[in-house]
């Protein structure tokens, strides 16, 4: 019998269900590996079944998320959070510094429609999660090597590297000394290739933050770049806002979480 997955959607934009659609090829030879069991943006519907991996991208948002999380583990072996939404809330996590209902009524015409949760939360904070993949969007080489680990029956080894890191091993230009640019570089976990600084363009910390990171340092550095404080507050308060270390960050930034 074949391995059976899903990729279940909560609170998202879709753009980490498009890491599979984006495989082309490889997604029709991965569709004759595994069971597709529940993936609806690609068709398949049947989300009660269970699996042995289920990909959940999204934050927990709405009553009905909270209720859907609870099923989808227990249909699941493993369950893997695939982006910044799943792993950390995404930048919706933002309500959570904010007065959700006033925003709400900002936004909406007719807010009275909106049934919503006050916060927007990780997967992990409501039930057991496996393996969380990073990134806005993740990305297919992720996802797959996640998949072929998990049904070979180890963990993947997890990407904990600076993104600086991954500019030095692929011998890029550093954007920060030589332009001048806010890179995020130096706290920001790498898995994406260093993508923005291989195009000369500044790290935004799509795949959150890496290990024994020093923002507090970094913080300064921007600061001496010309930023304001608000704006380095904002580098760190953006995707990944729900991630301890840069919500921690973005709040010294503004003087609210000074020690
Ligand atoms: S992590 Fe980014 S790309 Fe993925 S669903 Fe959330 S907003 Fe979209
Ligand atoms: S360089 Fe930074 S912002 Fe760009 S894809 Fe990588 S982690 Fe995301």
């Amino acid at each position: 019998m074949k391995p059976r997955i899903a990729v279940h959607k909560f609170s998202s934009c879709d753009g980490c269900q498009l890491a599979f659609l984006n495989l082309g090829e490889t997604l029709l030879q991965l569709a004759q590996l595994v069971d597709i069991v529940h993936f609806a943006e690609a068709g398949p519907v049947a989300e009660s079944e269970h699996v042995d991996v289920a990909f959940v991208e999204g934050s927990i948002s709405t009553a009905h998320d909270l209720a859907r999380i609870q099923q989808v583990r227990a249909h699941a072996t493993w369950l893997v959070t695939i982006g910044a939404c799943a792993t950390a809330g995404g930048v919706q996590a933002l309500r959570g510094l904010a007065d959700a209902k006033a925003w709400m009524h900002a936004v909406y015409a007719s807010p009275e429609y909106i049934d919503t949760l006050a916060t927007s939360t990780p997967i992990a904070r409501h039930v057991k999660v496996d393996l969380e993949l990073w990134g806005c969007p993740v990305n297919g080489r992720q996802v797959l090597g996640a998949l072929r680990a998990l049904l070979s029956g180890v963990m993947p080894p997890e990407e904990e590297d600076k993104v600086c890191l991954e500019c030095k091993r692929r011998q890029h230009v550093c954007v920060m000394v030589a332009h001048g640019s806010p890179c995020m570089g130096p706290v920001t976990r790498t898995g994406c290739g260093a993508l923005c600084p291989s195009f000369g363009r500044d790290c935004y910390g799509c795949y959150g933050p890496a290990e024994n990171l020093n923002t507090r340092s970094l913080s300064h550095w921007l600061e001496g770049l010309g930023l304001a404080r608000e704006e380095v507050a904002r580098r760190y308060l953006f995707i990944n806002n729900g991630a301890p270390a840069f919500r921690q960050a973005g709040l010294e930034a503004t003087g609210d979480g000074d020690d």
